[in-house]
């Protein structure tokens, strides 16, 4: 058989792709039909597929590329890594150097006394971990029931049982038989979709204080910790009011509840900090970390824990761990990846240069017909689209627009996320102002397009 390579013929690909790759949140059957988009490489902020198109990626791959395709010293490092020590495992009394450097790196880079990591391959593992980690640590502390762990609606923490049960996808309960016990979910501080006739900041508050009330009713005994993304990101980039995290806080503080901040996205540098945290003004402790620890160069995640949370854990043996945590040339690679993070000042980059233009140009989308509102952190935003700006009413037929919107992207050139009938991005951080016009232009052009299509398919109502 002959290799299979870049340079078959895309019709060719496809069919071999539908007979064996089995792709992830796919309806395989439909795929199969359409046959799948072939990336083919990739530079800067620039996808390239088999038919020589060249795409912007305003997603950053699953919201991971923050430095940007095709950076050669990550190569370079994985390649000298896996020559020198391809693998080696950290359980047993053993350690290596990429795990020594990134664990120190990474306690330098986080916010108080966040001074440890245990390492996992994903974001979805380090939840896992998560959860085994605060149970334990209560029945350490000598509260063994202490083992619910109250997160949100909509909320996103991974795929695996136990981050799909933190998280709050019901299409995903809904498969498997998830949620695990003990996993209670309050409702998100999503003003423009639940916010009523209530302002923002009252509605913020309330939302906040669903956990206490939360916690009242589950009695103070019973709860082990509250994990929340600082920005929900896959559920659609929604940003809360300003009243919601300092209430949180106040409250895990007030209960002695543990304050899990899932970093995965919000953290290493997309909000324009290190960590969405520091951008929401929260004390977590315990951040769960991935996509942006290594760009996405290389699968690793892991979950950064306080000092108090380490002694306790320490404390005797926790019988968890997996393969690949730490693994060595993933270690590097998100090594190198934070040494150009910092050392080419991406954070202050998005802080005070392309974060504050593309806001201005983003949030000028609202002047659309299509568009209700457009929020954005750093480099997460998200639009509404609305069948009627003069209300927060959804589309009659939820869904299509974001479908519709997101294909007009894709035909001219951009890739743009739909939530529904949210339009997400979260680029490269790397993306300059000029980039940023082209990401505009696009996503104008294909919002026009987008709105035609409906007025023309008498879409354009309410329910
Ligand atoms: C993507 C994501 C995860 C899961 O990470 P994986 O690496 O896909 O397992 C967890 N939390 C958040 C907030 C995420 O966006």
């Amino acid at each position: 058989m002959s290799a299979i390579t870049n340079h078959m013929p895309t019709a060719e690909l496809q069919a071999l792709d539908a007979a064996h790759h089995m792709h992830p949140f796919t309806a395989n059957d439909e795929l199969a039909e359409k046959g799948a988009r072939i990336i083919t490489r990739a530079r800067g902020v620039h996808l390239t597929d088999s038919e020589g198109n060249e795409i912007m990626d305003a997603m950053a791959g699953l919201w991971c590329v923050n430095i940007g395709y095709g950076r050669d010293e990550l190569a370079d490092v994985a390649a000298r890594q896996m020559r020198e020590l391809p693998y080696y495992n950290t359980f047993f009394m053993t350690t290596h150097v990429p795990a020594i450097a990134l664990a120190k790196k990474i306690a330098e880079l986080a916010p108080g006394d966040l001074n440890h990591v245990f390492f996992a391959g994903s974001g979805s593992e380090a939840n896992d971990t998560n959860i085994r980690m605060v149970r334990h640590y209560w029945a350490q502390k000598g509260k063994p029931t202490k083992s619910v762990i109250i997160s949100r609606h909509n909320a996103y923490h991974g795929s695996s049982v136990g981050s799909g049960s933190l998280g709050g996808m019901s299409a995903m309960h809904e498969q498997g038989g998830l949620p695990i016990p003990d996993i209670h979910h309050i409702d998100q501080p999503h003003w423009w979709a639940e916010g009523g006739d209530m302002d923002p900041e009252t509605f913020g508050l309330q939302r906040a204080q669903e956990l206490e009330k939360a916690i009242l009713e589950l009695g103070e005994d019973r709860v082990a910790a509250f994990i929340a993304e600082p920005v929900q990101g896959a559920g659609g980039v929604i940003v809360p009011p300003a009243s919601y995290w300092p209430e949180i806080q106040r409250i895990c503080d007030k209960y002695e509840i543990l304050l899990i901040a899932d970093e995965v996205i919000c953290g290493f540098g997309r909000t324009g900090e290190w960590f969405g945290c520091q951008t929401m003004g929260i004390r977590p402790d315990i951040m769960t970390i991935a996509k942006g620890l290594s760009s996405g160069y290389a699968p690793i995640g892991g979950s950064v824990v306080s000092d108090e949370v380490a002694a306790v854990i320490g404390s005797g043996e926790f019988n968890h761990g997996y393969t690949y945590s730490g693994h060595p040339v993933a270690a590097a690679v998100a090594l190198e990846n934070l040494r150009i993070l910092e050392e080419e000042g991406v954070i202050p980059h998005v802080r005070d240069v392309a974060g504050p233009y593309l806001k201005e140009k983003w949030e000028a989308l609202a002047d659309h017909p299509l568009v209700g509102e457009a929020r954005i952190v750093g480099m997460m935003g998200s639009i509404a689209l609305v069948p009627n700006k003069n209300s927060r009413a959804p589309f009659a037929e939820a869904g299509t627009a974001g479908f519709v919107c997101r294909e007009r992207c894709f035909a001219n050139n951009l890739v743009m996320r739909h939530v529904g009938d949210r339009m997400i991005i979260s680029p490269p951080l790397v993306i300059t102002t000029d980039e940023i016009d082209v990401l505009i232009a696009r996503a104008r052009l294909a919002l026009d397009e987008c709105y035609a299509e409906l007025q023309k398919r008498n879409l354009l109502t309410d329910g």
